[in-house]
């Protein structure tokens, strides 16, 4: 029997990943009149960018610096920080990796972080709003800010560096003691609070369905959505082929937005990014009587953030060293638990386990964003670390209008994958 050769669908691209990055991205494409096919392995939404803690950051023109404080480095090294846990073979296994992210946290490379992450936060509520008005996704927006508190005078002195790239950016804020925030925040409890009010920010109250509404319009406004596995991909006739579960595709461009997962299809094909995992945690708790929250809330000084949302108040974690696919640490909620109920009243847990995620990041804490410098037809849009849900719709588009020839409004050359080229 001759083998009959095998039938492609053909695209013009195929997005593969379908969190927050890759969903925005081909919704964008297939606006721009692409005929673009959505790939996950999963349904759309289900990884990071399901368990976030909702924020769309406008402020944040400093990196997440590594901790140096002695008090605090203990505190690490004995894991009772809520700020940090780690796998000491990760960690060890990272140290190159460490010591260049602390090298693009500190000193004057926070200017070269603030001045290119600045266009995008400028952008980045307005590029949400507007996808979230066109597929019904407007009701989880809320407007309010969130709100930076700060347990010492020590930890909100430390803080200037934001408070001086705010202004010169012009995002607006405001300093706040006890007393203003027991009025913007009555449940909050303790009695010596500092905090910013990063009013211009914004929140949502149930980040993954935000994701899913996004991609029912994908799909309603004609995009393919296809599951399969991303590893399958191979490069043929000019072009990238990939068999998914129903049918196999073909396309001339690709984008590669799989998040903490990105490296496991691009090493296949000689390209080498110094991506790394940040995990995180979260869980869902009701609150006690009488009190809630309007807003996202982050302890600056225990790195974990407390959001209302639709499922209760969504209590998320600091950041977890640890391999991308390990077992859960349970010690990481039970420990930020018990910080949290120090600021606000936590009562019955909402659920059995906690739901963990990665959060993908590379040293210099900016995601990639262009064309691949090794293999043809390859597009990049991954590593967003802290920002992924607050810079998904924004970088999905600017990537969107570059693979179909339009000018940009941002430079990119400051997320181009080149700067990693050895
Ligand atoms: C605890 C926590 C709190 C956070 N809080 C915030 C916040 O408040 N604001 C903010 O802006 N950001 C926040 N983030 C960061 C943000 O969630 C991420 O940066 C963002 O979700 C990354 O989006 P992504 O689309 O790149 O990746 P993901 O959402 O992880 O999507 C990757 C997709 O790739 C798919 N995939 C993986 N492998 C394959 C394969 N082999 N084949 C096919 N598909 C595959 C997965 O199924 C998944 O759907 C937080 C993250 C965490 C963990």
């Amino acid at each position: 029997m001759t083998k009959q050769p095998m039938q492609y669908q053909k695209f013009d691209v195929m997005v593969l990943g379908a969190g927050i990055v890759g969903v925005s991205t081909a919704l964008h494409l297939h606006r721009l009149g692409l005929d673009v096919a959505l790939v996950d392995r999963s349904q759309a939404g289900g990884e990071a960018s399901f368990g976030n803690a909702g924020i769309i950051q406008c402020d944040g023109f400093a990196p997440y610096g590594i901790p140096t404080e002695p008090k605090q480095l203990l505190s690490i090294l004995l894991k009772q920080s809520s700020v940090a846990s780690y796998d000491l073979g990760t960690v060890i296994r990272l140290l190159p990796w460490l010591r260049r992210y602390h090298l693009a946290s500190s000193g004057n490379s926070v200017e070269h972080y603030a001045k290119t992450i600045a266009p995008l936060r400028a952008l980045a509520l307005k590029d949400h709003l507007d996808l979230a008005r066109s597929t019904i996704a407007d009701r989880f927006y809320r407007k309010g800010g969130w709100l930076h508190v700060y347990r010492s005078d020590v930890s909100f002195r430390k803080s200037e560096v934001e408070r001086y790239y705010a202004r010169v950016f012009g995002v607006d804020y405001k300093e706040m003691a006890s007393s203003a925030i027991a009025k913007l925040e009555p449940g909050l409890k303790l009695p010596d609070l500092k905090a910013i009010h990063w009013m211009e920010s914004g929140s949502v109250s149930n980040p993954g369905a935000v994701v899913d509404a996004f991609w029912r319009g994908f799909v309603q406004e004609g995009g393919t959505y296809l599951r399969g596995d991303a590893r399958k991909l191979e490069q043929q006739r000019g072009g990238w082929v990939l068999e998914c579960e129903r049918s196999s595709i073909y396309a001339p461009h690709v984008v590669i937005a799989l998040g903490a997962w990105s490296m496991d299809v691009l090493k296949r094909m000689g390209e080498s990014y110094p991506l790394a995992v940040k995990r995180g945690y979260h869980m869902h708790f009701q609150p006690q009587a009488g009190a809630s929250l309007s807003r996202p809330v982050v302890d600056v000084d225990n790195g974990f953030a407390l959001t209302p949302t639709d499922k209760g108040i969504r209590l998320t974690t600091g950041v977890e060293l640890a391999d991308r696919d390990a077992p859960p640490n349970l010690n990481v909620i039970r420990l930020t638990k018990r910080r949290a109920e120090e600021l606000f009243p936590l009562g019955e847990a909402l659920q059995d386990e906690p739901w963990l995620g990665s959060r993908p990041c590379l040293p210099d804490s900016l995601p990639v964003i262009g064309a691949s410098p090794k293999n043809r037809g390859i597009w990049l849009n991954f590593g967003h670390a802290h920002d992924g849900f607050t810079l998904g719709p924004v970088t999905g588009r600017l990537l969107a209008e570059k693979i179909a020839g339009k000018t940009s409004e941002v430079d990119l050359t400051g997320f181009s994958p080149e700067r990693f080229r050895s």
